[in-house]
């Protein structure tokens, strides 16, 4: 069992002082913010927000300085992130570039792509998606066709991408596509290419989310030119660098506290008259999610050591999920309806109960879904 375990970080008294800094940050930029602005989470979008946080060092933290980055720690990016979506932040436009884009760039971009890229990232100027998922697969990323066509002096792509989040307000898309030969290695042939979204023959159509929000849409490729210097890392290498930035895309606090702002409102709901059932379940949500932050910031401090903690990352994404969905169902039971105790905020508990309820269901889908990551945790215990 030893590949399961999650040893705490190094205790840092720097990190207090980074969160007391973060937390006067967030109170000066965001503290009119009501709860249901609040519950969006990381799909709230605000530039003048993702440039604030480029002004005060709140980005490409780890990338080094002549990136236009900080050389700070991956702990340190880890709080950050933490107080952002504990306070529900509007951290949307820039989450993806910095937390998985410009680390892939980092590791495997060319010096081009680094300069070009990375200041922007760290700015909070430069907003990316993610070009994985297509109509025929999704979890079976292998299967993907989409297909860029070397040629000479770049590549000519043909293919359509889906559920891609942010497309239509991103500047670059990391897109993983075929660009070898079919062969029998399923893994084989790919690549990941730099994309300008304003490049011409890309189209961008809305694709309306059951809560009828525009969040993620269908990317199109029809003959779609791109130079040679768009390829990241190495041709046919693409699989390996995608499990990479999975890992990235996986192991963040993210996977917890997107509906963070429904038990702070259920508390106060539930403080004037608080019934039995109510402590009890609120008593045991802190404990699920204190031993979830215990787990997260064990993969970081892991990160941070140089190691790989993918299955790690996939157990707390799991639990992550169950905990982020479970929430607003057990808080809709205990109470139906309801502002808080004190007659402060009426409307605040359903506004963000509304929200959660409807994009939930979402949650064990994103970034892999339930069955894929359960299985990803059975091969890692050697269990298939
Ligand atoms: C809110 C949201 C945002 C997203 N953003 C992006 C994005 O920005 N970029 C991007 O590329 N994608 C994005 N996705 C897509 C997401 O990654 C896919 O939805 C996911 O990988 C599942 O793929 P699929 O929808 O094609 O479902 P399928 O792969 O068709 O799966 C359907 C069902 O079958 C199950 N299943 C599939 N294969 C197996 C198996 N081998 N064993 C057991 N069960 C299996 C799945 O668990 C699922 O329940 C987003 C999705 C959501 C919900």
């Amino acid at each position: 069992m030893d590949q399961i375990a999650f040893a705490p970080p190094a205790d840092d008294p720097a990190l207090s002082e980074l969160r007391r800094e973060v937390r006067a940050f967030l109170a000066e930029t965001i503290g009119s913010h009501r709860p249901g602005q609040r519950i969006r989470s990381w799909m709230g979008n605000d530039a003048a927000f993702s440039r604030a946080c480029g002004a005060a060092g709140y980005l490409g933290m780890t990338f080094p300085a002549r990136y236009g980055g900080h050389g700070r720690t991956a702990m340190e990016r880890y709080v950050v992130s933490e107080e952002m979506l504990a306070a529900g932040a509007p951290v949307g436009l820039h989450w993806i570039a910095d937390r998985q884009s410009g680390p892939l760039l980092l590791q495997y971009g060319t010096e081009a792509q680094r300069q070009e890229i990375l200041p922007k990232v760290a700015a909070g100027e430069c907003y990316f998606c993610i070009g994985m998922s297509e109509p025929d697969s999704g979890s079976d990323l292998a299967a993907a066709r989409t297909r860029a066509e070397p040629v000479e002096g770049g590549f000519v792509i043909n293919g359509t991408k889906v559920w891609t989040t942010n497309a239509h307000l991103a500047h670059y898309m990391i897109l993983f596509c075929k660009t070898e030969a079919a062969s029998d290695d399923r893994h084989g042939g790919a690549s990941q290419l730099l994309i300008d979204l304003a490049t011409p023959g890309i189209t961008i159509s809305p694709i309306h989310n059951m809560a009828g929000a525009h969040e993620f849409n269908e990317v199109s490729f029809r003959d779609v030119h791109v130079p040679a210097g768009a390829l990241i890392g190495t041709r046919g290498g693409g699989w390996a660098q995608v499990m990479g930035e999975l890992a990235f895309e996986r192991s963040g606090p993210e996977r917890f506290l997107s509906t963070f702002a429904v038990l702070t409102e259920l508390i106060h709901a539930a403080a004037a008259d608080p019934s039995r059932e109510a402590k009890v379940a609120i008593g045991r949500l802190t404990a699920h999610l204190v031993t979830l932050r215990r787990m997260s910031r064990s993969v970081a401090g892991l990160l941070q050591a140089g190691e790989n903690p993918s299955l790690q990352a996939t157990i707390v994404k799991d639990l992550g999920a169950v905990f982020e969905q479970d929430l607003p169902e057990i808080a809709r039971l205990l109470v139906p309806r309801g502002g808080r105790g004190d007659g402060q905020g009426q409307g605040d508990y359903q506004a963000v109960l509304d929200y959660a309820v409807l994009h939930a269901p979402s949650f064990s889908l994103r970034g892999g879904t339930r069955e894929i990551l359960r299985g990803i945790i059975a091969r890692g215990l050697g269990l298939r």
